[in-house]
């Protein structure tokens, strides 16, 4: 299958062409078709698997070959909603990128940075806007946007959307814009709120899934660590550096542990950056930048700011703490072994959380192997403490204060994390009463009770 094959002008085939890009992958396969008939679609794709593309492309041929002569300022055709700053400047870059050989214009509009040069830039061109909800709203009180004329929406990552406390805003948008236009529903999951928001937007869609729901993908080699609590940094550090490990991406379950554990990784020589939402855009963007280009070795992140996380062969992800929410696990490694290329995950497992690794593997159906580092084995004395509200003791806040992006009052703390209070059945060895330490995969007997 070529792109050409699919229908896609030559301008669209030579810039993904130059891309690197050889063949559609399977949503893109499945997508532009739909996309350029001019229906409506509701996708089940996760990021990683080549969605933007796949309504990116055809987005920009349907509006090449639609175009009419503007007398006066182009108006907005085609409205692209995404939840978090980064995925949106990845995705207008995405758009230019692909749209390099057209005549198309596009912006990006966030919030955490000044308004004015985005209200400037509204005064001239802009064919695709491709915008977070809570700024587009600004810019719709302030009157200096028209969504008038949009024939296209996308909502992309909408279970995410909705996750970040997104609806209302969401609903507010899609009054306003035209009834007649056409709808594409992104979501890597399906809850009854995503169906319930898909019935009423999309008229008669065209439905694709790829790559089963919470698999994890085939090109990522996962395993875990165990090690103790208090010994995670000096094991992450310890592996950074016997491995030479670089373009390190590090999930914290809070704002708090990311900077602490950046601060840490610095002063044991380490370059690294913390990344979430209390940090300002242009900050965020310049450690993203730096960590793109090697510049930076490690980058510590929470779960809502690496979202829009896109580097091509990111080779390590590092789960320094387990997600509170399985799903999440599966979100944090698709940052590695992305579109062909191979990568590691490492979760770094202490005994707090066994219950925590138990439901991930339960959820993504496979065992990750268990590789212990000599040295680093767990002192079958300390005891499992619960993760309360994310977070281990004294640790500052959880996620439930959200992460600076979200609007509304329904933080993921609300609706998801619940806090742990026990240690799971089948922990602790019923013979001596002590902890349960997981024998490297290689030595692990039926006594382990999963
Ligand atoms: P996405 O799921 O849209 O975030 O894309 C994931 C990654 O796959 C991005 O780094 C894209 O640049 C890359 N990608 C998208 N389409 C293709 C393709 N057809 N072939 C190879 N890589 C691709």
């Amino acid at each position: 299958m070529t792109f050409s094959a699919l229908g896609l002008s030559d301008e669209l085939v030579r810039a993904v062409t130059e891309r690197g890009y050889t063949e559609p992958t399977p949503i893109q396969a499945q997508a532009i078709p739909v996309v350029l008939s001019g229906g409506d679609l509701l996708a089940g794709a996760q990021t990683g698997t080549g969605k933007t593309a796949g309504f990116t492309l055809p987005i920009l041929q349907r509006l090449t070959a639609s175009a009419k002569p503007v007398t006066g300022k182009a108006p907005i055709r085609a409205l692209v909603l995404i939840p978090t700053r980064e995925l949106a400047a990845q995705v207008e870059e995405s758009v230019r990128d692909y749209g390099k050989y057209l005549k198309l214009t596009s912006m990006t509009m966030i919030g955490g940075v000044n308004i004015n040069p985005q209200i400037q830039r509204l005064k001239s061109r802009v064919d695709i806007l491709v915008a977070t909800p809570g700024r587009l709203l600004d810019h719709l009180q302030q009157k200096t946007l028209d969504l008038s004329h949009v024939e296209i929406l996308v909502l992309d990552e909408a279970d995410r959307m909705l996750d970040m406390g997104f609806i209302r805003d969401i609903k507010k948008i899609l009054a306003i814009l035209p009834k007649q236009r056409q709808n594409l529903l992104f979501s890597a999951t399906f809850s009854d709120e995503i169906k319930m928001l898909a019935d009423g937007l999309l008229n008669k869609p065209a439905m694709i899934e790829v790559a089963r729901r919470n698999a994890t993908a085939e090109l990522i080699t996962q395993k875990v660590y165990p090690v103790d609590r208090e010994r995670k940094r000096e094991l992450l550090t310890h592996l950074i550096k016997e491995y030479n490990w670089h373009q390190v991406l590090v999930f914290t379950r809070t704002k708090h542990g990311a900077n602490k554990l950046a601060e840490q990784l610095n002063k044991d020589d380490i370059p690294a950056l913390a990344i979430h939402g209390n940090k300002s855009q242009a900050a965020r963007t310049r450690a993203l930048a730096e960590f793109k280009t090697g510049k930076l070795q490690v980058l510590v992140a929470t779960d809502i700011a690496a979202r829009g996380i896109d580097i091509i062969e990111l080779p390590h992800v590092v789960n320094f703490e387990m997600p509170n929410i399985s799903e999440d696990y599966v979100h944090r490694i698709g940052r590695t072994g992305r579109a062909g290329s191979e990568g590691e995950a490492s979760s770094l497992v202490c005994i707090d959380e066994h219950k925590l690794l138990h439901d991930i593997e339960r959820l993504t159906k496979r065992e990750i192997p268990v590789v212990q580092v000599p040295g680093f084995e767990p002192d079958p004395r300390i005891k499992a403490e619960p993760i309360l509200n994310g977070q281990n003791r004294g640790q500052g806040s959880g996620r439930g204060q959200g992460q600076g992006q979200g609007r509304g009052g329904q933080g993921h703390g609300r609706t998801r994390a619940a806090p742990r209070t026990g240690n799971g059945p089948g922990r602790t060895s019923a013979a001596t009463g002590k902890p349960a330490v997981r024998a490297p995969a290689s030595h692990r007997s039926g006594g382990y009770n999963r």
